[in-house]
């Protein structure tokens, strides 16, 4: 990569220039939440801690990014770009400005500068390992072993650099444990019911016996969980470790395992969290239960309030199995499931703020603006650090920026690694998210007016 065309790590997240900007706060009449402006997320102001390089990649990748046939074949069209454009082309500017856009480096020394400069933006880093399984991809137990090891580096970095005050990391269980294994589990949980508490003592080493699993399952289980409590121990005091929800044929595992995770780590405070995905139609059932188990077995809950992110998978095979589809049948049916469950979390936190956590992991305007209206309705802090919000790296930053000039506690979804090991991650982030990608018209807009007033600048002058 051409040191010429990278910029330094130290300048991805603002340009050295506009540092002294960086701690601009929203003026006094956008902070009150009675004025017109108060989070209307059109000020494009919320760049001006943007270089003039960062402006010029965003609007170059998010320009790209809107076309739905770059979008839906991102992988066919990285390779037939590096056709088109030349090895040489393609390798010195557009892989590398993907990258930039969406990752934070690859070095500690790349990722710390990245950090620090998010952090001097008053946003805080959620670092998140580039690994994930789906079925068919399974690994041996050294690679999982490889994979705690990533995961155990991604505590200490989350806690250990002074970028970040109250860190976040996101973890993968099927980075640990063989999604097929998480599949068997789930049906066998149609029928059968693990204690908690059975699970806690295998993660706390003993040689309990699964009902329903091979030898060979049950071992591989025992290590998975061994492999977590080690994630959690090591976080305990330090990191909130956010686990993420995948597929339906795969989630009643998951968060069996955070639960008994839960209740092994979060008995003082929230440092293992749940998501919970709003585009399902039980997505508030099995919230409810969450809460129920929680205030039953006394312990703390951290909730990840997400849309969800594999919708056409999780209706094709809905489709293929002759199974009712899990997703609620309209984009609006999963917005008022979401307003439902924010508002059912946001009560309980303001009546149990030791007991809850939630962050709101959302790109949608809409949502964050009745967060925060609720918030103030309830009393809760601004910065109280019991609500927060999260977007991923490059993502609706005019929503993020705002968001933390304000006041409110932000996180940016931040994955790391070399350019080869995020591709992949990249790609399939991309085609999640592509619905919200292609609607970041307003996002370019808020870009393309803070150029122009910067070029403007240059001409004067
Ligand atoms: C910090 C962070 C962590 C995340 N972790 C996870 C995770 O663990 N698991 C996960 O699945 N996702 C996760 N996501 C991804 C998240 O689910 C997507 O970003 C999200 O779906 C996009 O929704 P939105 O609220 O940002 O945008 P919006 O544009 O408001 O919503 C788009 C979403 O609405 C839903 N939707 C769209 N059309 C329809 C329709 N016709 N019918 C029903 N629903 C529809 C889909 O979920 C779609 O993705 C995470 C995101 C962030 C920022």
């Amino acid at each position: 990569m051409s040191s010429l065309l990278r910029p330094p790590a130290l300048c991805r997240l603002t340009g050295a220039r506009h540092m002294r900007s960086v701690s601009v706060r929203a003026s006094e009449e956008s902070c009150s939440s009675s004025s017109p402006l108060f989070l209307s997320f059109e000020d494009p102001r919320a760049f001006r801690v943007k270089s003039m390089w960062e402006l010029v990649r965003a609007l170059t990748v998010f320009r790209l990014c809107s076309a739905p046939v770059l979008v839906n074949n991102c992988a066919q069209m990285m390779g037939l770009s590096r056709r088109i454009l030349g090895k040489r082309c393609f390798s010195l500017f557009l892989r590398p400005s993907v990258y930039a856009q969406f990752v934070a480096g690859e070095t500690e020394v790349e990722i710390s500068a990245s950090m620090q400069k998010m952090s001097s933006l008053g946003l805080h880093p959620m670092l998140a390992v580039p690994i994930e399984e789906d079925l068919g991809e399974s690994t041996g137990e050294k690679r999982y072993e490889e994979n705690l090891c990533s995961m155990l580096e991604c505590v200490r970095m989350s806690h250990s650099n002074g970028w970040s005050q109250n860190p976040m990391m996101q973890l993968k269980i099927t980075a640990l444990v063989r999604p097929e294994l998480c599949v068997k589990l789930t049906s066998l949980l149609k029928t059968h019911q693990y204690d908690l508490s059975f699970l806690v003592r295998a993660m706390d080493g003993e040689e309990v016996s699964f009902t329903g699993l091979s030898e060979n399952e049950n071992t591989h289980l025992l290590l998975g969980l061994r492999r977590l409590s080690k994630v959690g121990e090591a976080s305990v005091d330090k990191v909130r470790v956010l686990v993420d929800a995948e597929y339906t044929y795969m989630n009643p595992a998951l968060s069996l395992i955070t639960l008994a995770m839960m209740m092994k780590f979060n008995q003082r405070s929230a440092w293992i969290w749940n998501t919970y995905q709003c585009y399902l139609k039980d997505s508030r059932a099995l919230l409810v239960e969450a809460i129920e188990t929680s205030s039953s077995q006394g312990f703390c809950l951290g909730v990840k309030l997400v849309r969800g992110a594999y919708m056409d998978k999780e209706r094709k095979l809905a489709e293929k199995e002759l199974r009712s589809d899990p997703i609620h049948e309209s984009w609006e049916r999963t917005n008022d499931s979401y307003n439902e469950c924010m508002e059912l979390m946001l009560k309980l936190i303001s009546e149990s703020p030791e007991h809850f956590m939630m962050i709101i992991a959302t790109h949608n305007e809409e949502s964050v603006r009745r967060a925060v209206t609720r918030m103030e309705e309830l009393g809760l802090h601004r910065d109280g650090n019991r609500v927060c919000f999260g977007q991923l790296l490059g993502m609706c930053d005019h929503v993020s920026l705002t968001l933390a000039q304000h006041g409110f506690s932000v996180y940016k979804s931040v994955p790391y690694g070399s350019v080869d090991d995020t591709l992949p991650y990249l790609v399939r982030r991309a085609q999640e998210n592509r619905t919200v990608l292609q609607g970041i018209r307003k996002e370019r807009d808020l870009l393309r007016q803070e150029l122009h007033r910067r070029l403007k600048l240059i001409k004067v002058t």
